[in-house]
């Protein structure tokens, strides 16, 4: 017995329409001898609307202040989970209606338990016998993404996007052969092609560069889905949920560096405007500051990506600049206001229309000059870089938000990305 899971995004269900298209395309990938199982996302826009009725709700609305978090996640995971539930039902629907078995499977039902931390929950474990048993008689099973139970049984959510991390998770609980992920693009691009309309599809991409992709900016899988396939080796497939079964639809395939035969030195270019640059100016040089200011910011929950020190004018001084997602920025002022006079910053500034653009490639590691040709590409632009970070497979640099989509199309073409 084989097993497949195939998952549809917001826009690829936002519809009875599109529903119904989604209902074909599971149809036409019954076959005997194969279990299937589907994962749907909420309706196209209606995890925003749930949002800001949970926010409204709680008083955030107009200018109160953001809910305290642990007197809101939880209850806000009750109301935005509600989304995909409503989906799985409508799919059910939508294949019975062309002589399909199906029923929807809640995740208290499955059950899917993931760790308590709503908002951001882990899944945990998801208990495969009776689904299994279900799909192996030719059952089709919809789950909603997003969401799972906590150990205490209560409702919890992954994240957005969390519907990729869903799909993939049960797959790899399931040991299905293949996660197809069904989205509003025929697979994975060079870059986003809302911006570059010279973007390519690929053919195929490691877990690795995908991994990049994804925490780089590229929204079109869940970072969390990717880690997730890479460990547990779920081969996964991104295509089109726009065509009728039977279409040329090879989409892309996410899948170990083995299989890739070409490797490219840069596969992809990603972006990320969500940033926030901080810049601590004249604080004392010494050991123990670096690890005091990163204490706090870690006390606070925020991420800290790109970080540059540099020697300040004044002796015995210097200048630490460090980036975090946007919204965190206020957080981290005030995180190290705390210590400001304990290590004696003299000011702070904060910028927060900067962006992240990044090239990607496991070419790159055996590769030089890679660095020279981006910095080139950006200064005929006239882009100023303003941080850099380095990994084996990609770089990034910070740079004025204003020059985004200037600077992904430099380095698409600098880099022999842009189709012919
Ligand atoms: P879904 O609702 O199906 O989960 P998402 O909106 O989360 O879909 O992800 C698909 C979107 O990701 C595309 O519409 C595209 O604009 C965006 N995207 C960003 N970078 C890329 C890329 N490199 N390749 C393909 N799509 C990308
Ligand atoms: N509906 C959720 C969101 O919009 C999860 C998902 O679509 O993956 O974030
Ligand atoms: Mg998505």
């Amino acid at each position: 017995m084989s097993r497949l899971v195939m998952k549809f995004g917001g826009t690829s269900v936002g519809d009875v329409e599109r529903i119904a298209r989604a209902a074909r395309l599971v149809a036409a990938e019954r076959k005997p001898g194969r279990g299937l199982a589907v994962v749907v996302s909420a309706m196209s826009g209606e995890t925003d609307r749930l949002v800001s009725l949970a926010r409204g709700a709680a008083g955030e609305a107009g200018n109160g202040a953001p809910p305290p978090a642990d007197d809101f996640n939880d209850e806000y995971d009750v109301v935005v989970a509600a989304g995909e539930q409503v989906t799985t039902g409508l799919l059910a629907l939508a294949l019975r209606r062309i002589g399909v078995p199906a029923r929807s499977w809640q995740n208290w039902q499955v059950p899917i338990r993931t760790d308590d931390a709503h908002s951001k929950a882990r899944v945990a474990d998801i208990e495969t016998t009776e689904i299994g048993r279900a799909i192996d008689a030719g059952e089709v099973a919809i789950v909603p993404g997003f969401q799972g139970v906590s150990g205490a049984g209560r409702v919890t959510t992954l994240g957005r996007g969390g519907s990729d991390t869903s799909a993939v998770a049960l797959a790899a609980a399931l040991k299905a052969e293949r996660c197809d992920i069904y989205t509003d693009v025929d697979g994975v691009y060079t870059t986003d092609p809302r911006i570059v309309a010279k973007a390519r599809r690929l053919e195929k991409i490691s877990y690795e560069e995908m991994l990049e992709m994804a925490s780089l900016g590229a929204k079109v899988l869940q970072t969390r889905s990717v880690e997730l396939a890479f460990a547990q080796r779920v081969p996964v497939r991104v295509l089109s949920s726009f065509v009728e079964p039977g279409a040329h639809n090879p989409g892309t395939l996410v899948c170990s560096e083995e299989e890739i035969v070409e490797k490219q030195v840069v596969s992809g270019v990603a972006y990320s405007r969500d940033e926030a640059k901080v810049t601590l100016l004249g604080v004392e040089d010494h050991p123990g500051v670096a690890a005091e200011i990163f204490a706090r910011l870690a006390d606070a929950n925020i991420n800290v990506d790109m970080i540059v020190q540099a020697e300040a004018r004044q002796p015995g001084r210097q200048n630490m600049v460090f980036t975090c997602p946007d919204r965190d920025a206020g957080r981290a002022v005030d995180a190290i206001d705390k210590v400001r006079e304990k290590i004696g910053v003299e000011d702070i500034h904060v910028r927060r229309d900067v962006a992240k653009v990044s090239v990607i490639g496991i070419g790159m590691k055996s590769q030089v000059g890679v660095a020279k040709t981006m910095f080139a590409a950006l200064a005929q632009k006239g882009v100023n870089i303003e941080a850099i970070a380095t990994s084996e497979i990609k770089i990034s640099v910070l740079i004025d938000a204003a020059y985004t989509e200037l600077a992904v199309r430099a380095l698409h073409t600098a880099y022999g990305l842009d189709a012919a």
